[in-house]
């Protein structure tokens, strides 16, 4: 999903892209906090909304998804599993060696045991393939 934004200030016209909505809106909010003008919001398949200040711009929560996988005690932990996987994933058991590009997968996913997210007990190191396989089934 591409959401585009038009800003218009004093006859300037500028555009920018984001991925999510809630992106954007954050950087509306930046930008009304510093500019006087109007902003135009397009959604694919959706009316452009006009915004006129930065009160006008709907509430968005802030999303922490992808916050932890930046996190310092997450990183850690992720080498951590990896190094004692034998950086191998395990359920077809091919190595970062032989090409695999290997992830570290929440067994019990993030979004329902977030308490989980941390626990060595629900970590496994799975390859991409099987990764993918498994979001398939897990849906
Ligand atoms: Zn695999």
């Amino acid at each position: 999903m591409t959401i585009r934004v038009t800003l218009q200030k004093e006859g300037n016209r500028s555009r920018r892209e984001y991925r999510t909505h809630a992106r954007a809106i954050g950087a509306l909010e930046k930008w009304f906090s510093s500019n006087k003008g109007i902003a135009l919001l397009y959604q694919p398949g959706e009316q452009p909304i006009v915004y006129r200040s930065r009160h006008e711009l709907p509430i968005v929560k802030r999303s922490t998804q992808t916050n932890f996988y930046r996190t310092k005690a997450w990183r850690e932990l992720r080498l951590s599993i990896l190094l004692e996987s034998g950086c191998s994933c395990k359920i077809c058991g091919i190595t970062a060696e032989r090409g695999a590009v290997l992830h570290v997968d929440h067994i019990k996913p993030r979004s329902l045991y977030p308490e989980l997210a941390l626990d060595k007990s629900n970590l496994q190191v799975l390859c991409e393939d099987c990764n993918i396989a498994k979001s398939n089934n897990d849906l």
